[in-house]
């Protein structure tokens, strides 16, 4: 693989209530949790990922779950829709399926030659689920419900929704190396050929739309994807070349992190796809036990003991 930014490597929003959150991605969408983690900043609070059935990069969501967090609301200078993509024919199967576990959703329409359903998740995160014209060869997860002619493979595209897109473009196509390859009225199409998938940003332009409030049913970033650490420091020169700020590199335990808030004001990562996610438990028992980093493991029962339980 290349020196590049490879498409997508996760998003992370924010939710409410722990278990229906869980409830909602596992059972509801049908992912796996392939990590059950605290937020490293704050360990009173969860850090759930869902993913395929090895975390893979593009198809990971995290959620940070406040039970108490107030609704936040979605606006300009941030990432306000999450696509997900599903085989070709499976939409008239989530209709159904929506209907019947009440998921708030609308019609399903066009977007550059794709038909997509738009839906919410409890929070109202605002989500979609396209039918891929071309062959998404990834690996779902499965489960007793639904199986894999129907599953979500992971990202499609995300929509970052900004005033004026000319910075956040010239970051994308600069930096990052993509390209337009399309536009709909106000939203413009942009796409990596790194990759094949999870490889779309879609910047819906709208002049004059107010700031977003990131609270509940919000996201609170997005991650861009490198093969390793050297390509990231690499990434992080051309950021400070624009005279941005940039973070340090992290340790996220199970990827390596930069974080720089980009001109159009949404928060970017970029993430390594090492060490992975079976860093710290096998493949089978992915997401099963509550892990922790290695500063809080000598407070994990008081930490078991502030964290609301969560049934599985
Ligand atoms: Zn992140």
């Amino acid at each position: 693989m290349e020196n590049k930014i490879l498409g997508l490597h996760h998003i992370t929003a924010i939710a409410g209530d722990p278990q229906r959150n869980h409830d909602f991605y596992t059972g509801v969408l049908g992912l796996r949790m392939v990590k059950k983690t605290v937020n490293f900043d704050d360990p009173q609070t969860y850090h759930f990922y869902f993913g395929n059935e090895t975390g893979s990069p593009g198809t990971i969501l995290t959620f940070f779950p406040w039970p108490r967090v107030k609704p936040g609301k979605n606006g300009a200078g941030m990432a306000t829709l999450i696509s997900y993509s599903v085989p070709e024919g499976s939409l008239e199967f989530w209709q159904k399926r929506f209907k019947i576990k009440k998921v708030k959703h609308g019609e399903i329409i066009e977007k550059f030659r794709e038909k997509c359903l738009p839906f919410e998740d409890p929070d109202g995160l605002q989500l979609e689920l396209v039918a891929t014209t071309h062959k998404d060869q990834r690996q779902a997860w499965e489960t007793d419900e639904i199986s894999s002619e129907k599953a979500l493979k992971g990202f499609h595209n995300v929509t970052l929704t900004l005033n004026k897109k000319e910075g956040t473009v010239e970051i994308l196509t600069e930096i990052f190396d993509y390209k337009l390859i399309g536009r709909e009225d106000n939203r413009y199409r942009y796409k990596t050929d790194a990759v094949e998938n999870a490889a779309i940003i879609d910047i819906l332009e709208i002049p004059g739309a107010a700031p977003g409030l990131n609270a509940g049913g919000t996201n609170h970033h997005i991650a861009f994807r490198v093969k390793d650490e050297e390509t990231q420091m690499q990434m992080r020169g051309k950021i400070l070349e624009y005279r941005l700020q940039i973070t340090e590199k992290i340790d996220r335990d199970y990827f390596f992190s930069l974080y720089f808030r980009e001109p159009g004001g949404v928060l970017f990562e970029i993430a390594t796809d090492n060490p992975g996610f079976t860093r710290d438990e096998s493949l089978e028992e992915l997401g099963n036990s509550l892990k922790l980093p290695s500063q809080y493991e000598p407070s994990r029962e008081r930490i078991e003991q502030l964290l609301p339980e969560l049934k599985h």
